[in-house]
């Protein structure tokens, strides 16, 4: 337990190493299942809110015509996305997660192992809104895609420096509100780079289809 300099109390958080090397291990095989069968899978990450289910859904109606297209919807008890995203034509499988505010690798595990791989070759997973705690669990993804929204103020990057630091292109969405929040896109995109100076970033207003090429860009796909 240490002192923090704004006078709070912090609590030391022992990881469970060999929890920790079990999970990466399943992400690993996750992956290793995924090559096998020619699938890219992508982890879209952000809080609730912030538009990854709107994102996803102008991913798909740009992408559906040229590629084999499934999507992971994880959530901790509502099928609500599921079912906006089942409008696009596309195999939708649904994780409610019984209150974890994660998808694990071993949950992805047991999702891939229902859907037909050989009859997709993109795989789109949403993982459960919260910026914080799915940052240390890889699910065996190729690429992660971390959603920051304007409207959740300014700092969204700087305060999530863990979950930033391990994406490979981050979206700041909303960008039609960012005048009305207050909040600098060009800021918010520098706080993004200063975080990780290697992650692509892309602006969007993912209601309106804005920037969604861009982000298809910025994933190779
Ligand atoms: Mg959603
Ligand atoms: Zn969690």
């Amino acid at each position: 337990m240490a002192d923090t300099p704004d006078g709070g109390e912090s609590l030391d958080i022992v990881l469970d190493v060999d929890l920790s090397k079990r999970t990466s291990e399943l992400a690993d095989e996750n992956l290793a299942l995924l090559d096998a069968h020619g699938v890219t899978a992508i982890d879209v990450l952000g809080s609730v809110g912030s538009g990854k289910t709107t994102l996803i859904m102008g991913m798909v109606a740009a992408l559906k015509q040229r590629r084999r297209i499934a999507v992971i919807a994880g959530d901790i008890t509502t099928r609500i996305d599921a079912g906006r995203i089942e409008a696009e034509g596309v195999p939708v499988l649904q994780i409610q997660t019984g209150g974890a505010c994660h998808l694990d690798a071993n949950l992805v595990r047991t999702a891939l192992g229902r859907l037909d791989l050989d009859s997709i070759d993109l795989l789109i997973i949403e993982n459960v809104g919260n910026l914080i705690c799915p940052a240390g669990f890889p699910i065996g993804a190729h690429q992660r895609l971390v959603v920051l929204s304007v409207t959740e103020g300014p700092y969204m990057a700087i305060k999530h420096p863990v979950m930033v630091r391990q994406a490979d292109v981050a979206v700041i969405n909303k960008i039609d509100l960012a005048e009305a929040m207050e909040v600098s896109v060009e800021q918010l995109a520098a706080d993004v780079r200063s975080v990780n100076p290697e992650i692509e970033v892309v602006a969007t207003c993912a209601r309106a289809g804005q920037g969604i090429d861009d982000v298809i860009a910025a994933l190779g796909l």
